[in-house]
């Protein structure tokens, strides 16, 4: 991981510095990170801007974890919070009983989410356990139907779902499986839409939709349509490296879907609110889901399912805000306007030698390093392409994710033009010297 490579000798564990390692079991973190490396601790944030705890400055190019749309600190944020805090600081919404900010919140998605019409929303605390949620209601919708067999799920090679059982189980990240005996038995898995890696010789992108929507329809029939309950899929996958679908993808399979009885779940935890440039991902690739999972910028007789924080009061007045903030800016509209240049800006860099593909919408994008331009020739792994580019970026002040030798960005909504320029030029400069650090590999 790019922290491996920190720029920042005082950060290396060493006998001088005293630093043994730290006490938190840390999240997506091997123990010889926390234990060998201090962390980058992260004390305070303005606008597209965090600091750390010596005072530099980074541009925040993932937007926290893809989550903070409207910049770190937004104060109408704070405001709304702290109001609420005042007010009721707690209350929850079981039993029929809730709270003011959690019925105005599920109102104003409804009326936001117009690709399909939807009928109620569910509050949870996190896109794992959304995802979950899902998992519980198709299961019960279809105990209620008499159906009791239909209850696999589908979902995706590379596809990211969250990290509780069932979420990792239906995300398609080996990562996620191994050392967790997942996926659990019920969950299966088809290929990813990724084009550039996985298409044939001279296939067309709409030939390559044909065949992964065929192979789609092979498999349900091979398990049998009556126990196949439900599709799940990000309209752009997001922690598997920024993967667009193809051309007449969710066309195709939303065909083979509605042939068999097989409810949709939309993943937006990521696409939704503005981030691919429409206010869902739904719009964008005219997907008519059944169900939809909504998180990150801002935040389903007796369904007996539900936290103790569904809809937590202070929260939903944060979001109640959030959305109000995102139609008075017209964050869309903000996002149409320097997403080109952001896209346009980066993939200039696509001639790079190290570079694969370089992949995006919106203010998403990924980037592939390969040798040779191909998608069959990775890098040694030992040689971490991707964490020494990680590392280069954050030496110049710039924080994005890394996976593999994958790396993406998902800055916050609320970029100025200049913002963009800083985030295309330090990536420039932090390709150059990720190529000159290959060729010096390689000449080892
Ligand atoms: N679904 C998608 C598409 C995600 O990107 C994520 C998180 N990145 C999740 C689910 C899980 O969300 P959480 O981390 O809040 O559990």
């Amino acid at each position: 991981s790019a922290r491996h490579y920190s720029s920042e000798p005082s950060l290396q564990a060493t006998e001088e510095n005293g630093f043994k390692g730290h006490s938190m079991l840390a999240p997506f973190t091997a123990g010889w990170q926390s234990t060998d490396v201090h962390p980058l601790v992260i004390e305070r944030s303005e606008g597209s801007y965090v600091y750390d705890s010596n005072g530099k400055k980074y541009i925040d190019a993932l937007a926290g974890l893809w989550c903070t749309a409207l910049g770190g600190n937004e104060p109408r944020l704070v405001k709304a919070a702290t109001e609420q805090l005042n007010k009721l600081p707690f209350y929850h919404s079981f039993w029929n009983r809730t709270t003011k900010p959690s019925l105005d919140l599920a109102n104003d998605i409804l009326s936001m989410f117009t690709a399909r019409e939807m009928g109620k929303v569910f509050f949870t605390n996190s896109g794992s356990e959304a995802n979950d949620s899902q998992v519980k209601l198709v299961w019960y919708y279809n105990n209620a139907l008499g159906r009791p067999d239909k209850k696999k799920f589908i979902a995706r090679s590379k596809s990211y779902h969250g990290s509780t059982l069932i979420a990792a189980s239906l995300s398609g990240l080996p990562a996620l499986h191994q050392k967790f005996d997942l996926p659990a038995p019920f969950v299966l898995h088809t290929d990813c839409p990724h084009y550039w890696r996985f298409r044939l010789p001279d296939e067309t992108e709409e030939e390559f939709s044909t065949r992964l929507a065929n192979n789609l329809e092979n498999l349900v029939l091979k398990e049998g349509p009556e126990t196949i309950a439900a599709f799940i899929a990000e309209p752009v996958m997001g922690a598997g490296g920024v993967i667009l679908p193809p051309k007449t993808y969710f066309e195709k399979i939303q065909a083979v879907l509605k042939k068999y009885d097989i409810l949709l779940i939309a993943d937006e935890v990521i696409t939704a609110f503005g981030r691919l440039g429409t206010m869902f991902g739904c719009d964008m690739y005219n997907i008519k889901p059944d169900l939809v999972s909504i998180a990150k910028s801002n935040k389903l007789g007796s369904f007996a399912h539900g936290f103790t924080y569904s809809g937590h009061p202070v929260s939903c007045a944060v979001a109640v805000e959030t959305l109000k903030i995102y139609k008075e800016r017209n964050i869309v509209e903000h996002v149409n306007k320097i997403a080109p240049r952001f896209q346009e800006g980066i993939k200039a860099f696509s001639g790079s030698p190290i570079v694969g593909e370089i992949r995006g919408l919106g203010l998403i994008l990924g980037t592939e390093f390969v040798d040779n331009k191909s998608p069959n020739d990775p890098f040694p792994a030992e040689w971490g392409v991707g964490s020494i580019f990680g590392a280069e970026c954050e030496k110049r002040g710039m924080l994005i994710r890394v996976a593999g030798d994958s790396i993406m960005l998902s800055p916050p909504l609320i970029m100025t033009p200049n913002e963009v320029e800083e985030i295309i030029s330090k990536f420039g400069d932090a390709l150059k010297a990720t190529e000159e650090r290959i060729v010096e590999l390689k000449s080892r």
